[in-house]
């Protein structure tokens, strides 16, 4: 998966971390590793088996890496030697989605249910739509799904009843933040969703990359706060620097990262200006029609 790759969640401090290949993190919520370790999956995407009976729930399937058909057989063991009872997706993205086809392969004909979006086509799945307050239940588990948009316009959480607990997709990762592509990503809709989820004042969050969260609460608060954070830094930029392409916002706020994650860097940057010029507050200087707002030269309003 190369940086240029939209819709993978920004993983600069995920590099080097590690995670167990199967683990039980709750006595209903197992997890399998996808095996697709990457600088912006980190150690790869974490698919879960939910509930308590003999057949669970699987929340996302990874990319379809090779690997990852022995470790879900691993963590059915560890359910108890649980069966498949279907499977749930967060969203479309292919670390996601792209294990699906490999998994009925494997294991047989499945129910496989998201919320629909135009791309759906291309996967070639028959998908069934789920939407926002559809519950999805299992003996021991209960997951109604929340729409929560920005980070892809497909994207739904997961809340699980019986823990008052949120799978949190790629809106909320155990370690880092979450990349707002340019193409299907809105900041202003992630910080809504976000918003939404704090509201739900969720205990434990299960995120789709990185490890368990104990004190979700805590977790979305800081998410907020460092996009206010980040969206000051932005303001203050351009007020000192005049009109800037987003490059030049970059190298003047992400002083402290490395530079091969810069371009990662300049779709946060570019995510926030476009937000800003929802808001009537940024503007961009260029005219060329259908510019990227990565591209453009920008300026305060
Ligand atoms: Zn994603």
């Amino acid at each position: 998966m190369s940086a240029a790759s939209p819709g993978t969640p920004a993983a600069n401090v995920m590099i080097g971390l590690s995670m167990p290949e199967v683990d039980a993190w709750s006595p209903r919520v197992v997890t399998a590793l996808g095996m697709n370790p990457g600088i912006f999956t980190g150690p790869g995407t974490n698919t879960y088996l939910i509930g308590t009976g003999r057949r669970r729930i699987l929340l996302d399937t990874g990319q379809g890496a090779p690997a990852y058909l022995g470790v879900l057989e691993r963590a059915l063991a560890r359910a108890g030697g649980a069966e498949l009872q279907e499977i749930v997706l967060t969203h479309g993205h292919v670390d996601h989605i792209g294990g699906v086809h490999a998994v009925i392969e494997q294991f047989g004909p499945l129910r496989v249910s998201k919320l629909p979006d135009p791309k759906d086509h291309a996967t070639g799945l028959s998908l069934i739509p789920l939407r926002d307050g559809d519950v999805v239940q299992t003996e021991g588990a209960t997951l109604r799904a929340v729409f929560t948009p920005g980070h892809a316009r497909d994207h739904l959480c997961f809340w699980l009843e019986e823990e008052r607990a949120l799978f949190s997709g790629d809106n909320v990762l155990g370690v880092g933040t979450t990349v707002i592509p340019s193409e299907g990503g809105d900041l202003l809709d992630y910080m809504a969703s976000l918003a939404k989820l704090l509201a739900s004042a969720p205990c434990r969050i299960y995120p789709a990359h990185g490890p368990c969260i104990e004190d979700g609460v805590s977790k979305l608060r800081e998410y907020i706060e460092h996009r206010e954070q980040r969206e000051g830094q932005i303001v203050a930029a351009l007020r000192a620097m005049g009109p800037a392409l987003v490059p030049e916002l970059v190298s003047r706020i992400y002083v402290d990262v490395p530079k091969v994650l810069h371009p990662a860097a300049a779709q946060s940057v570019a995510s926030h200006l476009v937000k800003l010029e929802r808001e009537g507050r940024a503007h961009r200087e260029s005219s060329a029609k259908d510019e990227p707002a990565v591209a453009s030269r920008w300026s305060l309003a």
